[in-house]
């Protein structure tokens, strides 16, 4: 079946959020100054269970959704993940199953995910620089013990991993080529994100954006580069391969080569509330649904109504005086 948007794009892309906690507080995301120790996070009894994602997961799949995508804050600091990840798995209609983390607890949980029927693993990682990556989470989290859950990751394995860095001007830009260097000819496949204005709570300024043609231009002068065709219609990363045949890499360009026209991404929160954009100002409850007593039938109309209604393109309405109005927390719903 398929479900499309004002614009005809299709269901496609459902990203859950498990839960709003992080262990890191990258600054780009969840600065510390906002998400300090007397911030409020979701209460338990908020957060839906894993059935309750289990059932919701169906009713979209039955929608078009194809892909699944497990985030946060933080998916491995919510316990037993790999139940989850084992219920997803078995709903009939999911043809990719994976999962964005930034790798903290990756060598604990690796096995077990992949055993439960996790797919792929796309791993955050803002530099190989010790200090810069410190300085990026900002809780001082070691990057060796990152790249300890990459390999955790490939010998249970997910492959080829994804590896998402958004470079940020003044902070990590220096470590592109660097990073580019370290994941060419690895099969991973290495993404550079635009900062971007998510949520209220960053700080985001023009000034701090690296364009995506002067990341790809800074490594082509090392590494020659030439582009590649999407690998389907949505794909959010432009790819390009290197010329010498050492793997690809990928840049996600939202700020400077919006791709609104194509996306087909719905995004859930931890406390169920269904967002039809990344820099949505507000979402749709689906909880007050599934702990009403609405049956399948009437929740899946509900959600076929929201995404019919849906003519979100942020990307491509920004401006300059737009990061003031109050969009929901990128923590809050995943990237
Ligand atoms: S800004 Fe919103 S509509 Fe545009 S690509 Fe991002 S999530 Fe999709």
């Amino acid at each position: 079946m398929m479900t499309a948007d004002t614009f005809g794009r299709p269901l496609r892309d459902l990203r859950v959020s498990v839960t709003d906690r992080c262990n890191f507080r990258c600054v780009y995301c969840m600065p510390k100054e906002v998400f300090g120790p007397d911030f409020q996070f979701l209460p338990q009894r908020e957060v839906l269970t894993f059935e309750e994602i289990a059932r919701l997961t169906r009713l979209f799949v039955a929608l078009g959704v194809e892909k699944v995508r497990l985030t946060g804050g933080e998916p491995l600091v919510r316990r037993d993940l790999h139940l989850l990840v084992e219920k997803i798995a078995a709903i009939e209609g999911v043809r990719d199953l994976t999962l964005t983390t930034n790798g903290s607890l990756l060598a604990k949980h690796a096995a077990a995910l992949a055993a439960a029927g996790l797919r792929r693993v796309t791993v955050s990682l803002d530099s190989l620089d010790d200090g810069v990556f410190r300085a990026m989470n900002d809780v001082n989290f070691p990057v060796a013990r990152v790249l300890e859950g990459i390999e955790a990751a490939h010998a249970a394995g997910l492959r080829p991993i994804k590896i998402n860095m958004v470079v940020k001007r003044g902070m990590n830009e220096g470590s592109v080529v660097e990073m580019a260097r370290r994941f060419r000819g690895t099969g991973d496949v290495l993404r550079f994100i635009e900062y971007m204005d998510v949520g209220n709570s960053n700080g985001w300024r023009m000034d701090d954006v690296v364009p995506a043609a002067e990341i790809v231009r800074s490594i082509g002068e090392v590494f020659p580069l030439e582009p590649l065709e999407a690998n389907y219609a949505g794909e959010v990363a432009q790819r390009y391969r290197y010329r010498d045949g050492a793997g690809e890499i990928g840049v996600i360009a939202s700020v400077t080569q919006p791709f609104c026209r194509a996306c087909t991404r719905a995004r859930l929160s931890a406390e169920g509330r269904l967002y039809t954009c990344l820099f949505a100002t507000h979402g749709h409850d689906l909880k007050v649904l599934l702990r009403g007593g609405a049956s399948d039938d009437e929740i899946a109309q509900e959600l076929r109504g929201i995404w019919q209604r849906r003519s979100d393109r942020y990307s491509e309405l920004r401006t300059s005086a737009t990061p003031g109005a109050p969009k929901v927390e990128m923590s809050h719903i995943g990237g």
